[in-house]
Order: C-alpha cells, then sequence, then structure tokens
C-alpha cells in the first residue's frame, strides 16, 4: 500500500521497544561495532561516535580510524579498539562480517577514502549507518545513491539531505521526497533537525518528542551515528534502533541541557547523560 501512517516516538512507544540487558549474557551477546570515521583534523568525530557506540552498551566496540588518530582514540576510549585505515585519512577498509559498520563522521572526501567506501558498499551485507561525508561522497552524483544497500539506515541533516536528494521548498515537501526516496531505495531514512523525522522504507514516519537547541552544534550528529550503530550491534531491528536511537540522543540531550544549559552542553556532555536516561528506563 501507499498509505503512510504517522507515529511520534513517545516514552510508551520505547519502554515497548526497550531492550533490558540480561543477567546470563557475555561481551558476545551485544554485539560487535565498528565505526569508520576520523581524517587529520577531524579525529574527535571518531572518538564521539565511538564513545556513543561504547556508552550505548555495545559488547565490543572498534574504530577504524587513520594512524593520526590512533592516540588521541586509544586514550579518550580506552575500551574501543584501534584499526589503522590510512594514515591521515581512511584508505583501506577490510570487512568483518561478524561486524555492524557505522560510517561517516569526520571522514573526510579524500577521492582515496570514496574508492574504499564505495567498494566496502558492494561488498558488505550486514546492517549499516551512513552518516556525514559518506553520504557527501556519496552525493558526488546522482548515480552513486543505488550503491547504499536495501535497509540502511542514512542519516542526513537538512543540506546533507539536499546533497542527496535535491532541494525542497519547506520541510513539508522535504518529508514528501525523504519518504519517496525511502521507499525507492528501501532505506530507512532519519531527517535530523529540530523534530527529527524517522522515515521507513514502507512509508511510517515518526516524529521524535525529545531534544533542544543544546543539540545544535558540531558533534551531535557524531553521538546519533555511534547510538545507532550501537543498538543494531545488539539486536535491535533498523526501525527500532532509528527510533529508539533518536530518541536516546535526544533523551540524553535535554539531560545534558537541564544540568549545563543548553548553551554550555557539549555532545560530550550527551554522551555521559546516557547512563542516566538508561538508568530510568530499567
Ligand atoms: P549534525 O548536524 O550531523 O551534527 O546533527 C545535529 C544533531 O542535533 C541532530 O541529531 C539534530 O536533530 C540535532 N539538533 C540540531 N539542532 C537542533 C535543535 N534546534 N533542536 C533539536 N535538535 C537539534
Ligand atoms: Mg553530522
Amino acid at each position: 500500500t501507499t498509505e503512510t501512517s504517522y507515529f511520534t516516538t513517545d516514552d510508551e512507544l520505547i519502554r515497548k521497544i526497550f531492550k533490558p540487558r540480561e543477567d546470563f549474557s557475555h561481551k558476545g551477546t551485544y554485539g560487535k561495532v565498528t565505526i569508520v570515521a576520523g581524517s587529520y583534523g577531524k579525529i574527535g568525530a571518531a572518538v564521539l561516535s565511538t564513545k556513543a557506540a561504547l556508552k550505548t552498551g555495545a559488547g565490543l566496540t572498534f574504530s577504524l580510524s587513520p594512524e593520526c588518530g590512533y592516540t588521541i582514540l586509544q586514550a579518550s576510549c580506552p575500551e574501543a579498539m584501534f584499526i589503522k585505515g590510512g594514515d591521515q585519512y581512511v584508505n583501506h577498509l577490510e570487512i568483518d562480517e561478524s561486524s555492524v559498520y557505522g560510517i561517516g563522521p569526520g571522514l573526510g572526501t579524500n577521492p582515496e577514502t570514496q574508492k574504499v567506501v564505495f567498494q566496502f558498499l558492494k561488498d558488505y551485507s550486514k546492517q549499516l549507518v551512513l552518516d556525514a561525508d559518506a553520504l557527501n561522497m556519496i552525493s558526488d552524483n546522482k548515480k552513486n545513491i543505488k550503491l547504499i544497500p536495501e535497509k540502511t539506515i542514512i542519516t542526513p541533516h537538512p543540506k546533507e539531505f539536499e546533497r542527496l536528494f535535491g532541494a525542497t521548498e519547506n520541510s513539508f515537501t522535504r518529508l514528501e521526497l525523504a519518504r519517496e526516496k525511502a521507499r525507492e531505495y528501501q532505506i530507512y531514512i532519519i531527517l535530523k533537525d529540530h523534530h527529527t523525522q524517522v522515515i521507513t522504507p514502507e512509508g511510517k514516519v515518526y516524529y521524535n518528542t525529545t531534544g533542544n537547541a543544546g543539540l545544535a552544534k558540531g558533534g551531535s550528529g557524531d553521538a546519533l551515528t555511534g547510538i545507532l550503530t550501537s543498538l543494531l550491534a545488539q539486536g535491535y531491528s533498523e526501525e527500532e534502533a532509528a527510533v529508539f536511537g533518536v530518541w536516546l540522543h535526544g533523551k540524553a540531550g535535554d539531560h545534558a541541557a537541564e544540568k549545563y544549559s543548553k548553551e554550555s552542553m557539549l555532545p560530550t556532555d550527551l554522551i555521559d547523560e546516557l547512563g542516566s536516561v538508561f538508568e530510568k528506563l530499567n
């Protein structure tokens, strides 16, 4: 059918999605994440997405980044393992089929990076989150869009959405275009904005209810990528991960704003507040 159903992501829906951790479990129960992010001068994006993946509960987290980020990542995220993917930018990317991937934050758009990312998209067959420069590299040429594997979650902000799919007049026509594209490519689109919308391949639209203007800062989106990838690795479906992840991100942002104000809260604070959000859910 082509009928749209609209939902709001409220606490009741989240309680239905949330899977509490089990006593009889081990790190293998909670999956493996690989965050492909960072380039010289943008290693912070890799740190934020890696830390967010860890703090969302993945069993094992890897950070695939260029060598220039090695010390920074090992020191700031000691729980994550480092995989060298180049020197100043990523130009080498081996697929670990036992891992779920989140690709894009701070990655840069070097042609060598583009080449290995596109090859990855052709070869990879598990769950995937694409954000930031991964989307920007795809926007290079409209023909690239069909490289995005079905069921991938993409997380464009309005500008990235426009680069990918073209300009729209307002947020209503943008949502309509997103519904069209989600269906055409069978992907999940997280339209990041003041009230972020999650659009499924079947045309469902979820309006998120959490988040605030304190999130309007560089690095906020990088945290979301880590959260989403971590949820996929833990066995949430694409739809559950997208809806829950966006809600978690906004809710942790609300906690951070309460503590530090919208002005001063940083994406780092949001990541730290994930703990108090999970505490209330448990
Ligand atoms: P990015 O532009 O990739 O860093 O992503 C920004 C993140 O912050 C997205 O998750 C947005 O939904 C969120 N965000 C940005 N500005 C606002 C705002 N004014 N109100 C609520 N959320 C926002
Ligand atoms: Mg971003």
